[in-house]
């Protein structure tokens, strides 16, 4: 696999959802439909794919249809990213590709938040939404586009809504905004505070989606363990029971689902010692993603981020007792500002110390609007590149030394993907387009979604290569 998937921000990733109208898997490009038809153009990271599943699901419950191009589309949405200087380009870039080819562009998503610098670019866009503003986006289209008349059974739309991952796993928004005030970060100032979603709603859809196949559920939010702190951890209802709006009891809640949950960007607060039980239990996978960023103290706090990295070190050697299947995902920045080389140090020993599994690294580089900004001592480009490479080669040596304790052992594997050559998956131990994989060369008799037992015989710095040896029961 390529590097790419390794560089990863907490809050976006390597543009998994990064696609040409239409995302949509059902749609073709020769409608022969009366019904108004949209191009739908998805940037930046799974939160922000979870938006764009829910404007489709909405335009197809309307009745509206989703064409995958530019030229029989009635209009294109473009929802954005704009999390870091790359991705504001490219989806400017993707707003100026979607007018020239159709000329009838609504914008919606982080970018849309600052919609001067998109109309300086792009002047002539119809509208201009910002993220999760799924009601706004319907009006706009409402205006430009009249409603359909829906014709029954001709535009049924899944009971999961459209969802723009494989069929076997999804992404679980469980919340909105962040209570952090990171200063490399404008998150909080595009999407706000902290809302998180009520807990039945949450399950509702989590049992929809594995009633209809899907094997591995992703959680998602800006701040997973902080999940219901909005509203006082108030007591929900789901399946006749009470059920407490916090991550724990929502693990609890989703590991009765019978499916693989994953929990994505945990920030390492006391409470996630309590959800480290049930993955020793196999309840929840022994998977956490925590987006450390640094491990210097001063660094840390010129981030405004919580944590010193020997309480760290402390609370993840704690957890590898008390599961020691237990794989860890991180990211970090290396060349924030006032970063000395004493400070990288401390991060590249926190990195050998702590042992991460999966790691991804990011030059810093500013983002307009953020704090960080005004703070003094920036570091040099090429100093910037230099550290990024030696964290990258420790990160890579770390990765390779533990996947090769991997040899020999049997690890449950979900199919991806089929090809003649054979099958790609994933354990436990990798998360979908940013960590690793699993190869079984000349495997072809699976299907994506299928588990299956795979006897690892082969290694590199990232992934794995194994060899069937008994289906999942
Ligand atoms: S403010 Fe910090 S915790 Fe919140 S989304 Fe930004 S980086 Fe993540």
């Amino acid at each position: 696999m390529s590097d790419v998937q390794h560089f990863r921000p907490e809050s976006v990733s390597s543009n998994a959802a990064s696609s040409k109208p239409a995302a949509q898997p059902t749609a073709s490009s020769k409608s022969t439909s009366t019904s108004p038809l949209i191009g739908f153009v998805s940037l930046g990271c799974p939160k922000n794919l979870v938006d764009s599943e829910r404007i489709l699901t909405q335009l197809r419950t309307e009745g509206y249809e989703i064409v995958p191009s530019y030229d029989n589309a009635d209009m294109v949405i473009v929802n954005t990213c704009g999390f870091i200087d790359s991705a504001v380009q490219e989806s400017l870039d993707a707003i100026g590709e979607a007018l020239k080819e159709n000329g009838k562009v609504l914008v919606t998503g982080c970018l849309g938040a600052r919609d001067d610098e998109i109309r300086e670019v792009h002047p002539n866009v119809l509208a201009i939404t910002g993220p999760h503003a799924y009601e706004e986006v319907m009006s706009q289209v409402h205006e430009h586009l009249p409603k359909p008349e829906l014709i029954p059974f001709e535009q049924l739309v899944p009971d999961t809504g459209v969802k723009l991952t494989p069929r076997h796993f999804a992404y679980l928004k469980i919340s909105e905004g962040c209570n952090h005030r990171c200063t490399f970060c404008i998150i909080p100032s595009m999407r706000g505070d902290l809302v998180s979603r009520p807990v039945g709603s949450v399950l509702d859809e989590a049992k929809r989606l594995a009633n209809a196949g899907v094997k591995e559920l992703l959680v998602i939010s800006q701040d997973t363990s902080a999940y219901g702190v909005d509203v006082k951890h108030k007591l929900g209802f789901w399946d006749g029971r009470p059920v407490k709006t916090r991550m724990l009891e929502l693990c609890e809640a989703l590991a009765d689902l019978g499916v693989w949950v994953r929990l994505h960007y945990v920030y390492p607060y006391p409470s996630v010692d309590d959800v480290i039980p049930m993955m020793a239990e196999g309840k929840i996978l022994p998977y956490l993603d925590i987006p450390f960023q640094h491990a210097s103290k001063k660094i840390l706090k010129l981030m405004k981020r919580p944590g010193s990295s020997e309480r760290v070190l402390e609370r993840v050697q704690k957890w590898r007792e008390m599961c020691p299947d237990l794989v860890i995902r991180s990211t970090f920045i290396v060349g924030f500002p006032g970063e000395t080389e004493e400070d990288f140090n401390e991060l590249l020993d926190f990195l050998r110390e702590a042992q991460l599994d999966r790691v991804g690294c990011f030059t810093y580089s500013p983002v307009e609007g953020a704090k960080a900004n005004e703070l003094p001592d920036p570091v040099p480009e090429e100093v910037k590149q230099e550290r990024y490479e030696r964290f990258m080669a420790v990160a890579q040596e770390i990765s390779a030394a533990k996947l090769r304790a991997r040899v020999g052992q049997e690890m449950l594997v979900l199919i991806d993907e089929v090809t003649p050559e054979g099958a790609v998956g994933r354990s436990y131990a990798d998360a979908p387009e940013i960590d690793g994989l699993v190869y079984l060369t000349d495997e072809t008799d699976v299907q994506p979604g299928d588990k299956v037992w795979v006897e690892i015989i082969h290694t590199d710095e990232y992934d794995l290569w194994g060899v069937r040896v008994e289906d999942d029961v």
